[in-house]
C-alpha cells in the first residue's frame, strides 16, 4: 500500500479544493426543496465548479471496467439509496432526505465532501438518522489522531452507530485523497476481516464518510451499476469530510473558511 504523506503546501492545497466543494455543497442545501429534481441540483453544481474554475473528479469516473463512466458531478443517493445515485429526473418531494457527496478538482488537487439534507418537514426518525449519521462523522475525526490506526476510526464510528440502534453500511468506507480523488489507506465504515490497518501519521489527508441506515448494513446495486440502495429499503444517510493528520489535532479540509471550526 503506497500512503501519500503530504506538505504544509501541499496540504493547503487540498483545502482550497475543499473549500470550493463545500462553498458548493453549501448552496446545494440551500436549492434543496420540494419539487426540485436532482438533475437540477447537478447542473447547479457544475455551473458553480465552472464559475470557479475548478473541475470534476465524480464526472467521468469508472472503478472498474463493466461499470459505465459517472454522468453527474454530485451523486445524489434519495431514502433508501446509500451512495452513488445518479442524478437526473427524479423529483423531489416533501418528507425525502438526499445525500450529496459532491467533489472538486482545484490546481490539481481533490476535495471530497458529502452532506445529507431533509426536504422539507422529514420523519422523526429521519431526523435521528440524520443526527447520528452527522455525529458519527465527527466522532470519527477525532479519532484520526497521529499515532492511531484506521481500525481506530472505524472503531470510533462503529461503536457509536450501533449504540444508538442504527445499523453501519458494510463493504463501503473512507479513502485517501490528494492528486487523485480515490488513494490509499481504505478506512472501512464496518469492521471487516482482511483491510490493512495503517498507522495514521502526520501528512495523511483522508476521506471519512459513515454511511448509515435505519436497520440493515446490507445493501445491493441497482441495475443502473452506479446507485447502492439498502437491501431492505430502510432510509439511509451519508456525511463526509476530507480531513489531515497532523502532529496535533485533526485538520478537517473541507470545512468553510471563517465557519466555526467544529460541527
Ligand atoms: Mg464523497
Ligand atoms: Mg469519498
Amino acid at each position: 500500500m503506497a500512503i501519500n504523506y503530504r506538505s504544509k503546501t501541499e496540504i493547503e492545497g487540498i483545502r482550497r479544493a475543499g473549500q470550493v466543494v463545500m462553498e458548493i455543497l453549501e448552496e446545494l442545501r440551500a436549492a434543496t426543496k420540494p419539487g426540485v429534481t436532482t438533475g437540477e441540483l447537478d447542473a447547479l453544481a457544475a455551473r458553480e465548479l465552472a464559475r470557479r474554475g475548478a473541475t470534476s473528479n465524480f464526472r467521468g469516473y469508472s472503478p472498474a471496467k463493466g461499470t459505465p463512466p459517472f454522468t453527474g458531478v454530485i451523486c445524489a443517493s434519495v431514502n433508501d439509496e446509500v451512495v452513488h445515485g445518479i442524478p437526473g429526473k427524479r423529483v423531489l418531494k416533501e418528507g425525502d432526505i438526499i445525500a450529496l457527496d459532491f467533489g472538486a478538482i482545484v490546481d490539481g488537487w481533490h476535495g471530497d465532501s458529502a452532506i445529507t439534507v431533509p426536504v422539507g418537514h422529514v420523519s422523526a426518525v429521519a431526523q435521528r438518522l440524520l443526527q447520528v449519521t452527522h455525529d458519527a462523522l465527527w466522532k470519527g475525526i477525532a479519532a484520526a489522531q497521529a499515532g492511531a490506526r484506521v481500525y481506530d476510526i472505524t472503531r470510533a464510528v462503529q461503536t457509536y452507530v450501533e449504540g444508538e440502534g442504527f445499523a453501519l453500511v458494510e463493504h463501503y468506507g473512507g479513502h485517501g485523497i490528494g492528486r487523485e480523488l480515490h488513494e490509499d489507506p481504505f478506512i472501512p465504515n464496518a469492521m471487516e476481516q482482511g483491510i490493512p490497518n495503517p498507522l495514521l501519521r502526520p501528512g495523511m489527508v483522508v476521506c471519512i464518510e459513515p454511511m448509515v441506515s435505519v436497520s440493515t448494513p446490507r445493501t445491493r446495486t441497482l441495475g443502473d451499476k452506479w446507485t447502492v440502495s439498502t437491501r431492505d429499503g430502510s432510509l439511509s444517510a451519508h456525511f463526509e469530510h476530507t480531513v489531515a493528520i497532523t502532529a496535533g489535532e485533526p485538520l478537517v479540509l473541507t470545512s468553510l473558511v471563517g465557519a466555526s471550526a467544529s460541527h
